[in-house]
């Protein structure tokens, strides 16, 4: 008998907890069985009933070109037959991280991991070790990945599951993190070590920085000798080239990267200028390491998509995300839905409500009002594939295409009419 995405699900939840390896993927916070992917390509994934969605998931952000893109295969098959992983440094390490120090400004060294969890998890160690201070600023509503001392009023699946941090982190790992609103500049003392922030929240929908506040924050950082922390895991080489402190011209101290640098491999990034690096070991005493850092597959996909991701490519990807949220804004008023639809560049966020959250709070009014799984449901049901929970955002990718674009509004506009 052949699978069935129920039939996957079942035998899932007995020997994975809720049958996935991430929780949002459980549909939990929507409803249904999640379909399970059986191959995907461009902007389309195929589910093992042999059902097509057009992608807006995009593994969360890493698959920037589209599915499977020849390129990326093909740098990942000529790195696989030389090897899968050696423990001593190779070309590709050092040219990923001259790709990257090259596009962000004041980004002069970096160091790779295998996640974005590990990449926040080191960056604030980092922080830490360079300042001799103890306490991390993080907002309400930010994600930072799951490290114990960042999971205190997370966004994405922690919000989700309406959870304000997790169970089986101790009183000791949190009490050194203050949790403080977004968009509104906390005060900072010289206690802080750093105050990280997501430059553009995009784990609890998308909320822009309202004007001011990372300039707001730098000074505060200055004036406290703290160190500010730009966590561009999900904004870093999808936003621009240089990233958020090339958009807002604000630069950070620290920086921590994922999803879009490992090419839809598993890898991340933390870097500063040369003068924080050289606090890491071997050359300092802040101790960071990892078997499978740097490892051959990832550096040759990720080195393969940043070489598609031109000025040009993010003037395109720009043009879609505007495509989409100018096409299913119209269809939402003329079916009298209250949405707003908040795009910075090429990120697009939805939300279903009258005017465009500014925090957390107002973030999870709007995401847990009931709407959300009526539409994510039907856009499904019609072939169209959003993340499975409110406080995700929207993912175009470069293969999204004219007529996918257009299917996404038509499906869109159907479906705002049973809301
Ligand atoms: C996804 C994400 C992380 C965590 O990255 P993982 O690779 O899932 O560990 C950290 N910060 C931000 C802003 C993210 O969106």
């Amino acid at each position: 008998m052949s699978n069935t995405n129920a039939s996957l699900f079942e035998r899932g939840q007995a020997v994975i907890p809720g049958g996935v390896n991430s929780p949002v993927r459980a549909f939990g916070s929507v409803g249904g069985t999640p379909y399970f992917v059986e191959r995907a390509d461009g902007p389309f994934v195929y589910d093992v009933e042999g059902r097509r969605y057009i992608d807006y998931v995009q593994s969360y952000g890493p698959s920037i070109l589209g599915h499977a893109h020849p390129d990326v295969i093909a740098a990942i098959r000529d790195a696989a037959t030389r090897g899968t992983s050696y423990g001593a440094p190779t070309e590709n390490e050092v040219r990923i991280a001259e790709e990257m120090t090259s596009r962000v400004e004041g980004l002069e060294m970096m160091r790779l991991v295998s996640s974005g969890t590990e990449a926040a998890m080191s960056a604030i160690r980092l922080a830490r070790g360079a300042t001799g201070r103890s306490k991390i600023l993080k907002f309400a509503g930010n994600y930072h990945g799951h490290t114990d001392s960042l999971l205190v009023a997370g966004g994405s699946g922690i919000a989700q599951q309406g959870l304000k941090g997790s169970e089986g982190v101790t009183a000791g790992a949190i009490e050194d993190t203050i949790v403080a609103p977004y968009n509104v500049v906390p005060e900072i003392d010289e206690s802080i070590a750093v105050v990280c922030v997501e430059p553009i929240a995009a784990n609890m929908g998308l909320v822009p920085p309202a004007p001011g506040f990372l300039e707001g924050l730098r000074e505060a950082c200055d004036a406290a000798g703290a160190m500010l922390l730009f966590d561009e895991v999900i904004t870093g080489f999808r936003l621009c080239r240089g990233g958020a402190a090339e958009w807002f011209g604000v630069q950070p101290d620290v920086w921590c990267f994922g999803k879009v640098i490992g090419g839809g491999l598993p890898m991340g990034a933390y870097g500063a200028s040369r003068e924080i690096m050289s606090n890491v070991a071997p050359l300092g005493g802040v101790y960071q390491a990892g078997t499978l850092s740097g490892n051959p597959l990832a550096t040759a996909a990720g080195l393969a998509a940043l070489e598609h991701l031109t000025v040009e490519a993010y003037a395109a990807l720009t043009e879609r995300a505007t495509r989409l949220q100018e096409g299913m804004q119209a269809a939402f008023d003329t079916a009298g839905v209250a949405a707003v639809l908040p795009r910075v560049g090429p990120l697009l966020g939805i939300f279903f409500t009258d005017t465009a959250p500014h925090d957390f709070d107002s973030a999870k009014a709007a995401a847990d009002n009931g709407v959300y799984p009526r539409f994510f449901h039907g856009m499904l049901d019609r072939g169209i594939a959003l993340a499975p929970g409110a406080y995700e955002a929207i993912f175009p990718s470069l293969a999204h295409g004219d007529e996918e674009i257009e299917a996404t509004i038509a499906a869109c506009a159907e479906v705002a009419a049973t809301l």
